[in-house]
């Protein structure tokens, strides 16, 4: 059931929001709510129909701040349903003994959910709404705020077009072309910076019957001081791993050239999990090596025209697995501003932004410095206060 009321508080407008990812389908579905038509723009096809999942992770840590968004607009049970409750940590050594760390008291949890079917149950809501309409394979090419001009391309036919926004909201991701033109702007602030690590997608199979082969309702993490991987479970009983590796060194992405070389090296640090990963060294090669950015901007809204949120105005690294939920967040936060401050979209942008900026900046440091934690101290007792924040 929704927690929070949808009072029709504004006059209706005609909304444009670029991105359809995670952030982008569920403010689709806030903006709607609130009677506002909604004009969303994805560059890639409908991932319904494709079943491609293409980009980043698998699957998610879904905690409090992600939850309270999807329950106010009343997709809490819905989600529920394909998500798999993680209580505690389980780490794994060198020798492959276990040790454990609870995320929180009884039941606490943070959650394991595919980062597709989020999306596409995301997508299916938004299009189930008749005040939303979605427009796949629309790239944003550029835009000017001043003039409210919007220029997109079809990606299937290479057909551009140009049209007028009213009100755009920029959720296309880390390398948001909507922010893209806010930086052409007067006294515009960004900046991004990589750490020297990057990621691997790896798999672990499910047992013959379909059963985890590790235990099911936790996340795993092999911490290896200068590098770690971890696990998160699948509904189907396998688990999604994660690698994350310096790419220079001599433990390094540079390092590992042959298939000879990631066996022996995985069989030396990782040797528990080696006999559940048949496919290991076919997926090292041919899974693409993701990179890991920090990006902050200053200012998100250009007057009461255009606002960005989600990886757009924020993009963080994913140690606290907080990206997501952080950019969920900004919807629940929006949602609220819309109801408190009705038509007065200048107030509601820039009051959005004193508000968020700071939060997004603190957990921008944390998930940094919970790199450092993870792959080092993890089994350090100071360690229990990030994990109470990791599970809000
Ligand atoms: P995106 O998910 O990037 O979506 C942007 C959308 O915009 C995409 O659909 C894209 O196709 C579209 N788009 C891009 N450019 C254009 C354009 N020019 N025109 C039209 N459309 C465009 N977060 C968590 O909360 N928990 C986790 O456990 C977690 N784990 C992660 C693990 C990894 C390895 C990584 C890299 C990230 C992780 N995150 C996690 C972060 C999370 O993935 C992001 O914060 C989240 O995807 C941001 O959502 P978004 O909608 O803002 O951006």
């Amino acid at each position: 059931m929704p927690t929070h009321s949808f009072s029709a508080t504004t006059s209706a407008e005609t909304l444009t929001v670029m991105g359809a990812g995670l952030v982008g389908s569920l403010l689709s579905l806030f903006l709607a709510r609130r009677g506002h038509t909604v004009d969303v723009y994805e560059r890639r096809a409908d991932m319904r129909l494709s079943g491609s999942v293409e980009g980043r992770s698998i699957n998610l840590a879904l905690s409090d701040r992600g939850w309270r968004a999807l329950e106010e607009v009343g997709i809490g049970d819905e989600i529920r349903q394909v998500a798999i409750p993680m209580y505690r940590r389980v780490m794994h050594d060198a020798q492959g003994n276990l040790s454990y760390q609870p995320y929180g008291q009884d039941n606490q949890a943070i959650y394991s959910v595919s980062r597709a079917g989020l999306n596409r149950t995301l997508l299916g809501l938004a299009e189930a709404d008749p005040r939303i309409r979605l427009h796949f394979n629309q790239q944003c090419l550029s835009l000017d705020p001043r003039t409210r001009q919007l220029e997109l391309r079809d990606t299937i036919t290479g057909q551009e077009q140009h049209t007028t926004f009213r009100r755009l909201f920029g959720t296309d991701g880390a390398f948001s072309a909507v922010r893209s033109a806010l930086q052409k702007t007067e006294r515009y602030n960004y900046s991004q910076s990589y750490l020297d690590y990057g990621y691997k997608e790896l798999n672990i199979e499910p047992g013959p019957a379909g059963e985890w082969l590790l235990e099911k309702n936790a996340l795993h993490i092999w911490p290896r001081g200068q590098y770690m991987m971890i696990a998160l479970p699948n509904l189907d009983g396998s688990f999604n791993c994660t690698l994350f590796f310096p790419y220079e060194g001599p433990h390094s992405f540079a390092s590992l050239q042959t298939p000879e070389q990631v066996q022996a090296f995985f069989e030396e640090v990782f040797p528990d999990v080696v006999p559940l990963m048949p496919e290991l060294t076919d997926e090292f090669f041919r899974n693409p090596t993701g990179s890991l950015v920090t990006i902050r901007c200053f200012p998100w809204a250009f007057d009461d025209d255009v606002l960005l949120l989600g990886d757009a105005s924020h993009a963080i690294v994913p140690f606290y697995g907080q990206g997501m939920n952080a950019g969920f967040e900004d919807c629940t936060v929006l949602n609220q501003l819309l109801e408190q401050y009705g038509d007065d979209w200048h107030r509601i942008f820039s009051e959005f932004q004193r508000q968020r900026k700071p939060n997004a900046d603190a957990i921008a440091d944390l998930a940094v410095y919970n790199f450092e934690e993870m792959r080092d101290r993890v089994g350090d007792p100071r360690f229990l206060l990030q994990k109470k924040i990791e599970a809000r």
